[in-house]
């Protein structure tokens, strides 16, 4: 086994958590942390929530549950690349979109514009309010009881008003300091992860097309490359071959310029790390082209008017589902009705922020449709 950097995130000077708890036998604190987080409800639930491609249009897209198992991958293979602590990067992975509302990023758009004059909404909040609070498992206390340095990875960012509300994770951010390099690898392995399969996913949709791409950089090069390589190959494969070439081009690319900063850098410790500027990113031409595919895919792909179409439903069923629950808490489910009594506004988002797409479409169903059997 290789040796961690002495700038790893070590699970033996965790900062703790919360509630103190004996030791784990036979795993350390971070690899008890990802198990929790494994056999947690909201994992399971992201089985059926979506980013872009709403769940039930097809088999073979991505949901945030393959795309936090694809993000796990990436970051571990970096992590191992650069001697950080791989289960820190697991969990955290695994974790970061705990919180996300039905319907990707319009899902939570609306929810956030609905909240607007109780505190708002943010997503990445969330994820954390479900790991501190939400998930009900335990008898000593709410939510997983997760130590801090996975706190602190899964709270991504946060508003200066937000963070002065959240103790030790939320310090940083008024501090402007970093979190561990664990946090920070995960954070852009998210990043790489959803730039290729939103490619991956619109060119199986069809709503971008090969053609398209090529006007992109990082797209075109691997793709001529390919077409080089195998002269006859196409469809699928050759989809397949290009965009893993692009994800191996964009690790690379970190791990070396990482690693460079980190030498320059030269950090004894996690804690000097926090202090430092970010150490891992990617080189400046690298970034540049991250940037263009990324343009690429706001406006060819997440603004196609077929997706506006389903993003204008979400919003439709998240607004009228708040309101509903707004104006009648005697709606709620039991548990969400007696939460309701102390902060309905915060208590009708938690609820919706929970529900799986197609659970927000059945529910929207059994309120507004007449003729709908079920209550
Ligand atoms: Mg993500």
């Amino acid at each position: 086994m290789v040796e961690l950097a002495i700038y790893a995130a070590n699970p033996e000077l965790s900062r703790g958590r919360a509630h103190e708890e004996p030791a784990p036998y036979g795993r350390n604190q971070f690899q008890r942390d990802r198990d929790r987080i494994i056999h947690s409800s909201a994992f399971r639930r992201l089985e059926y929530k979506t980013q872009v491609f709403v769940n039930h249009e097809g088999d073979l897209f991505r949901t945030r549950l393959t795309h936090s198992l694809e993000v796990a991958q990436i970051a571990r293979a970096i992590a191992r690349n650069l001697r950080l602590q791989e289960d820190l990067v697991e969990g955290i992975a695994l974790a970061h979109d705990l919180g996300h509302t039905p319907f990707g990023h319009a899902g939570q758009d609306a929810l956030n514009e609905c909240m607007k004059d109780h505190g708002g909404f943010e997503h990445n909040l969330q994820s954390l309010r479900v790991v501190d609070y939400l998930e009900q498992r335990y008898a000593e206390f709410d939510g997983l009881n997760l130590s801090f340095e996975m706190r602190e990875g899964i709270l991504k960012h946060c508003s200066a008003k937000n963070a002065k509300q959240l103790g030790d994770v939320g310090e940083r951010f008024l501090k402007k300091q970093q979190p561990s390099l664990e946090a920070q690898v995960t954070n852009l392995a998210d990043e790489i992860a959803y730039n290729n399969h939103d490619v991956d996913d619109g060119l199986r949709s069809g709503l971008i097309t090969l053609e398209q791409l090529s006007e992109v950089q990082i797209f075109s090069e691997h793709l001529q490359l390919v077409r080089k390589l195998y002269p006859a190959l196409e469809g699928r494969r050759l989809i397949h071959e290009t965009v893993r070439r692009m994800i191996n081009a964009q690790v690379l690319d970190l791990c070396q310029h990482s690693s460079r900063l980190i030498a320059t850098a030269n950090p004894q410790s996690v804690d000097e790390v926090r202090q430092h500027s970010p150490l891992i990113t990617f080189s400046s031409g690298m970034q540049k082209q991250q940037l263009e595919l990324k343009r690429f895919l706001r406006g060819q792909l997440y603004q196609h008017y077929r997706v506006n179409r389903m993003s204008a439903k979400a919003r439709l069923i998240i607004r009228e589902l708040f309101n509903v629950f707004i104006e009648d808490p005697g709606l709620l489910p039991d548990e969400f009705r007696v939460y309701a009594r102390t902060d309905q506004p915060r208590a009708v988002a938690d609820y919706i922020a929970g529900m799986t797409d197609r659970f927000a479409i059945r529910e929207y169903r059994r309120l507004f449709a007449i003729e709908e059997q079920s209550l």
